[in-house]
């Protein structure tokens, strides 16, 4: 039954729900973006398991929100690796990227506590950013300490702390492959449903019984299938709804203006004593490698331009 991971194709995330309207679910596949992302840096092997997760939690949570808009999932770290950042647009466009602490050796073995957690300051971030933002308006932006010992966990405990809702994760990531199952149970307000005619038991022993199906759920399972099998592997017994798939995929979204005026926010007497000094500003974007280079006549449009700097890069981003 087990399908081997394809080298191509396209990345798939399946919403369905429970008949009864208690919980509702999602499966992903987002091994040809993870891919992708993979093809543009080599990191070790533990931090590409913890990024190949966030990578799927983000699409999947990114799907799950009623919000249109930008989800940017970070970790910020205290160990050997610095930051964690991946971001999904509404049309579930993702690019993701880790940073690592200069010279920093990271043991096979090592897991998202001693990786991004050694003193206990790692900082789990999540930023929302809306499409149609009313001029002034910020991102909402959530910061939690890194609690949990695996980016399931993390998300989760947030989830239920800062959002209310309960949720469960299972992630499984390595050099080829990004899977990830998401459970939710569907809000009750003030003892009442807001989708589901069942009573509040009911409803609670539906989500208790999907959990634990979803819990037979084995890492090593999850790589190595397809999530169309998996669905109706775990579920076969159940009722459920599927709805239209949709195809998350990688996308950069750095061009050379944004790079430009974040060029202008540094000022222009640092960029052109780093020109007198090295001939041009060079910048790699982080996210996809894309090269930039800025020499002495561009860097005189730059400053000679009196447009606005219009793209502010957001908070956490500025790491071109
Ligand atoms: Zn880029």
């Amino acid at each position: 039954m087990s399908i081997t991971p394809t080298t191509t194709g396209q990345d798939t995330l399946q919403k369905f729900i429970f008949d009864n309207a208690a919980v509702r679910g999602e499966l992903i596949d987002i091994s040809a973006t993870w891919r992708e992302v993979l093809k543009r840096h080599d990191y070790p092997a533990p931090v590409k398991k913890v990024l190949g997760h966030m990578t799927a939690a983000a699409a999947l949570l990114s799907a799950n929100l009623k919000f249109n808009g930008s989800i940017v999932m970070q970790i910020h770290g205290d160990g050997p690796v610095n930051l964690l950042v991946v971001e999904c647009d509404a049309e579930l466009r993702l690019r993701a990227t880790a940073k690592l602490v200069t010279g920093a050796t990271v043991p096979d073995d090592a897991t998202l506590t001693t990786l991004l957690n050694a003193q206990g300051k790692g900082r789990f971030v999540i930023t929302l950013d809306p499409l149609d933002k009313v001029p002034g308006q910020q991102p909402y932006q959530g910061i939690v300490p890194l609690d949990g010992d695996d980016v399931a966990t993390v998300i989760e405990n947030y989830m239920l702390r800062s959002e209310q809702l309960d949720t469960k994760l299972w992630l499984a990531a390595d050099d080829h492959v990004s899977r990830g199952l998401l459970l939710q149970k569907l809000p009750y307000h003030g003892g009442k449903a807001e989708a589901t005619p069942l009573s509040e038991e009911d409803a609670l022993e539906t989500w208790n019984r999907a959990v634990m199906l979803g819990s037979t759920l084995k890492e090593k399972e999850l790589l190595e299938t397809g999530i169309d099998v998996l669905i109706q592997r775990l579920f076969w017994e159940e009722t459920i709804r599927v709805f239209d798939p949709l195809h998350p995929q990688f996308h950069c979204s750095c061009t050379r203006e944004k790079v430009g005026n974040m060029l202008k926010m540094l000022g222009r007497e640092e960029v052109e004593s780093v020109i007198a000094e090295l001939g041009q500003v060079a910048v790699n974007c982080d996210f996809c490698g894309q090269h930039y280079a800025y020499d002495k006549v561009d860097c005189a449009q730059l400053f000679a331009s009196d447009a606005p700097v219009e793209t502010l890069i957001p908070a956490g981003e500025a790491k071109h």
